[in-house]
């Protein structure tokens, strides 16, 4: 199907650039056919007025006016149609701008389709192992809790997940309403973080620097979202050397909320782009972490009806630092 697709675009794409190529080269075909045009007039007026005028004084003035008259008219063609043709490339340029965003977004469209199948999938079939393994077998206490502890994360993974979709669909539709009210954010970020990656912190992947009672106005509901989203990823894109740090300060301007990794890193190209709906980088076949792209669109989106920012930087030696800024 997305062969098919992909087929179809790539030849009407062809089709319009052959297109955009005829109408250019049509247009100076006519430029050229004009000033033709008026050469051959004004020399048919010339040799009129040789016939006519014997003065031969008066002759040259009169000849004189008729190349001014040609070069005058020259230029406007030569204007008007330079101008004409500015114009019509400025339009070309912004519908293949138009074509390529449409293009884009249509592609990572499918992309999020073909990973939300996945991402739904995996965690239905994982627990629905775990169960049949419970079902089936006589197993020591231990290795039921193990099996059972397995069949919860996914469970929350599922939960985390549809909560995204569920989300993002509300921005979308603009039906999200704030309902901001005065917390202790260090003892928020606190609990999020004791109840969620609790055995994160307890090996030390996970390290909270919080400087104590930050006081601000933010909307309790909406900002375990924000925070699980960046943990998440800053886990999801270390590899295998986690060291992820969450620090929270207050300072003159306000307060700084940063999540910061180890891991792989953003390229410059793609720290803007990384904020979009669906925006995943590298290709679906390329991509080894589990994801939709939702994630930092929904964590941006929250931010900003805070009236906070958000930007990411290089980490040093490498991986990356979110920084969030609050009033
Ligand atoms: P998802 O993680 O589901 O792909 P996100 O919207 O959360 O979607 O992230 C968008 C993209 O940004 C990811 O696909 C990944 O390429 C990049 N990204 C996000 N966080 C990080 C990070 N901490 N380190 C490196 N890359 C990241």
């Amino acid at each position: 199907m997305s062969n098919w697709l992909n087929k179809i675009r790539s030849n009407s794409k062809g089709i319009i650039y052959i297109l955009f190529v005829y109408i250019i080269a049509q247009f100076l075909w006519w430029e050229i056919l004009m000033v033709r045009q008026n050469n051959a007039l004004l020399e048919e007026k010339q040799k009129v007025l040789e016939l006519t005028i014997s003065d031969t004084e008066r002759l040259q003035a009169e000849i004189d006016k008729l190349q001014e008259s040609k070069i005058q008219k020259t230029y406007m063609v030569v204007g008007e149609g330079t101008i004409f043709l500015l114009l019509l490339l400025y339009g070309i340029n912004l519908i293949r701008k138009a074509n390529r965003k449409e293009h884009e977004l249509l592609d990572q469209k499918n992309n999020f389709l073909l990973s939300i199948t996945h991402e739904l999938k995996t965690p239905l079939a994982t627990t629905k192992l775990q169960l049949q393994t419970l079902k089936k077998h006589q197993l020591a206490h231990e290795k039921q809790q193990e099996l059972i502890e397995i069949a919860i994360n996914e469970n929350e993974r599922l939960n985390s997940l549809i909560d995204n979709v569920l989300l993002a669909t509300r921005m979308q539709e603009n039906e999200y309403h704030m309902a901001k009210e005065r917390v202790d954010l260090s003892d928020l970020i606190t609990k999020i973080a004791t109840a969620s990656y609790r055995s994160s912190l307890e090996s030390g992947n996970l390290k909270l620097i919080i400087e104590p009672s930050v006081l601000c106005e933010i909307d309790k509901l909406a900002f375990p979202s924000i925070l699980t989203n960046l943990v998440d990823n800053a886990f999801k894109y270390s590899g295998e050397l986690m060291n992820v740090e969450i620090k929270l300060k207050k300072k003159s301007s306000g307060i700084v909320l940063e999540v910061s990794d180890r891991g792989m890193g953003i390229k410059d190209s793609e720290k803007n782009r990384i904020f979009d709906q669906f925006y995943r980088s590298g290709s679906e076949e390329t991509r080894k972490t589990k994801g939709t792209g939702l994630g930092l669109f929904i964590v941006k989106y929250l931010i900003e009806k805070h009236g906070g920012t958000i930007a990411v930087k290089d980490n040093s030696p490498n991986g990356s630092v979110f920084e969030i800024h609050l009033n």
